[in-house]
């Protein structure tokens, strides 16, 4: 015997998958993204199978509880057409009462996930945990499309710094450098992170050795060298708001060749210089992304 069960979306079209590999659950919309059944990858560790594979326990228990619910309606409803009251007039008669229900449905509503996005390759929308996964439909990973998101998001705080007054100018430009900062340290993390799970982007010619020695090539390779010391000196400016208020240390003017006289000065963060940080991380994340297998 066999039942066809509809699993429905949920309240905003999405359909729980669980990896039959990691058993990490995700969501996606049917119907978005590639068309055919293609097969699924699973946006934590990449397995990839037949859609087939993805229902989740929950939708499995559901599924094999509507299934039991019927045929015990069905048994039920037979065994009902034998019921007969005891024969008042016979010597001896017995009666048969037929007494329970059907097995319960055993329903389910698919869990709320912090990340949503939209595959800029293939236009599916999914749900994951966490911010960083492969696209289930075509594989791409989305590192690159969320670094592009936050630095859109960079982009629009700069401009508002065109309309405040000078003090919300001056927080939102040093804002804007270090979230730039922040962004592609953790796009870079997560992009390197199977072959090096201790790199941190912030610091910034540390990373460059380390990537030189796994892929071969370094940043100044795809920038050139003045782009390159310039987003040195960038990451030194973003240190330096986040450790000292922006006030200028020795182990600054060391590391970036400034004078002796601007220590204890406080270093000034300009528009400009954070339009030009993003413009040249965004090469060096284009360049990361192509070199890192
Ligand atoms: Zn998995
Ligand atoms: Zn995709």
């Amino acid at each position: 015997m066999e039942y066809a069960i509809k699993i429905s979306p949920d309240g905003e079209g999405y359909i729980g998958r669980e990896c039959p590999q990691c058993e990490k659950y995700f969501k996606i919309k049917f119907g978005t993204g590639l068309p055919g059944e293609v097969p699924c990858h699973c946006p934590y560790c990449n397995y990839t199978g037949p859609q087939s594979e993805f229902w989740t326990k929950q939708q499995i228990k559901y599924a094999q509880s509507i299934a039991l619910h019927e045929l015990s309606s069905q048994l039920l409803s037979q065994l009902k057409r034998m019921e007969r009251k005891p024969d008042p007039h016979a010597m001896l008669s017995i009666g048969i009462t037929v007494k329970g229900s059907p097995t319960p449905i055993a329903y389910y509503s698919e869990e709320t996930l912090e990340h949503r996005a939209t595959c800029s390759a293939c236009t599916l929308e999914y749900a994951i945990y966490g911010a960083f996964g492969y696209c289930p439909d075509c594989g791409t990973h989305n590192s690159l499309q969320i670094l592009r998101d936050n630095f859109r998001i960079v982009t629009t705080m700069l401009t508002l710094a065109d309309t405040s007054s000078s003090d919300i100018a001056k927080k939102l430009t040093e804002n804007a450098l270090e979230d730039a900062v922040a962004s592609f340290d953790g796009f870079g993390r997560e992009l390197c992170r199977k072959h090096d799970p201790k790199i941190s982007f912030q610091n910034l010619s540390g990373a460059n050795d380390r990537i030189s020695r796994l892929f071969g090539r370094g940043f100044p390779s795809c920038i050139g060298q003045g782009e390159w010391s310039f987003i040195q000196v960038q990451f030194q400016n973003r240190h330096l708001l986040a450790h000292t208020m922006g006030v200028i240390d020795e182990d600054y003017i060391r590391k970036t060749g400034g004078k002796g006289g601007d220590l204890g000065r406080s270093i000034m963060i300009t528009k400009d210089e954070v339009v030009k940080s993003i413009a040249v991380l965004e090469q060096m994340a284009d360049f990361l992304f192509s070199i890192v297998p």
